[in-house]
């Protein structure tokens, strides 16, 4: 049977990897049994993620994330990488990069960094490979949260060391409102879009307070993207601005983007508490998600999977098809129900994505 591949738009391997000394070389069970009984899962629950989970799971390419949290949203003693000062948020973001590139150095063969087209190619080769079961996940390094650049002068720097997508927000930052913290561009956030966009990087809205994501999507003059964020009118009863309203989404589909929807209980069903439990949200929410990007493009082109996984949540908060990455594909069979083709899947799972890809990253050796 014809397994369709999936990219993941959005995943903080290195906060994890930094924070809770998270190998993801391991597989989920075996990161579940080394950690059972410690504090790891009650403060980021039960991991969904691990290399052999994308295998079963055909995960090829995944957007890792530089992220660290500012210390005025520290959210324990135990979320120690947190930075006051923008030195500070440089250093942090400095050594996840070096994670990254670490990870992929001394496993090739797990973990590669996509720093290019050919870089691409030669993941996606692999993948088409029928001789092995065993295939390398191609690392698109995403950084969130642009405070690690102190200066836009620093941005060729994050580019040469192989970043190609930055998310200026998550919460309010000097660059413009986010998550929680309302408010437009600054004049530092113009500033850094300006330069972005000089050296070729995506724009990624996620977390972006509308206001700023409506002027981005009207100056950026390069490619936009969500990388994980839902619909909020299927969201009664949020007024979350960590959800995109309809204009935003709008835009995004005129501008060409596309928009990783996010698996996540919270994310489907507002007001989902892990009280809940994870049996109260199915995935057909997901599936809702997706249908409704879709229905308002008219077509198949916009929507993708930005899962998240890890990134503050775990097993505990998904909904209850999925037990790790690799249930993602539970979602294939759940489109064909609705009506989607085979075409269609593929272009949710990863084409729309390896367009984005394409169209982006520079050409390479
Ligand atoms: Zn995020």
């Amino acid at each position: 049977m014809h397994i369709p591949l999936i990219i993941d738009s959005h995943e903080d391997l290195a906060w994890n990897m930094l924070t809770f000394g998270r190998d993801y070389t391991l597989s989920a069970a075996e990161t579940r049994q080394r950690e059972q009984g410690g504090l790891t899962p009650l403060h980021n629950g039960d991991t969904l993620l691990g290399w052999p989970e994308y295998q079963t799971g055909r995960v090829a390419v995944v957007f890792s994330t530089l992220f660290n949290a500012p210390a005025r949203r520290r959210l324990g003693e135990w979320d120690a990488l947190c930075y006051t000062t923008f030195d500070e948020a440089h250093s942090l973001y400095r050594a996840q990069l070096e994670a990254y590139h670490r990870l992929a150095g001394e496993h090739p063969d797990m973990f590669r960094l996509v720093q290019t087209r050919s870089d691409l190619q030669a993941v996606l080769e692999h993948w088409q490979r029928t001789d092995t079961d065993e295939h390398p996940v191609g690392l698109v390094v995403l950084m969130e949260n642009a405070e690690g650049v102190r200066h836009p002068a620093e941005l060729e720097e994050w580019w040469e060391g192989g970043v190609r997508i930055i998310g200026p927000a998550w919460a309010g930052t000097r660059y413009c409102g986010g998550t929680r913290e309302p408010g437009p561009l600054t004049a530092d956030g113009h500033a850094l879009l300006k330069r972005m966009a000089e050296i070729g990087f995506v724009l990624d809205l996620s977390h972006m307070d509308a206001q700023a994501a409506l002027q981005a999507l009207d100056s950026y003059p390069r490619q936009v993207i969500a990388s994980h964020g839902n619909a909020l009118a299927l969201l009664p009863g949020s007024d979350s601005n960590r959800h995109l309203p309809d204009d935003v989404l709008r835009r995004l589909i005129e501008r060409g983007g596309v928009i990783g929807l996010v698996p996540l209980n919270a994310f489907l069903k507002a007001g989902w508490h892990k009280s809940d439990g994870r049996e109260a949200v199915s995935v057909d929410l997901l599936v809702a998600q997706i249908d409704y990007i879709c229905q308002m493009a008219g077509d198949a082109r916009h929507a993708g999977l930005g899962s998240d996984f890890d990134g503050g949540f775990g097993l505990q908060s998904v909904p209850s098809e999925l037990d790790s990455i690799a249930g993602l594909q539970i979602l294939a069979p759940r489109l064909t129900q609705k009506g989607y083709t085979e075409a269609n899947i593929a272009a949710i799972f990863s084409q729309n994505w390896l367009g984005i890809l394409h169209d982006n990253l520079p050409e390479g050796a």
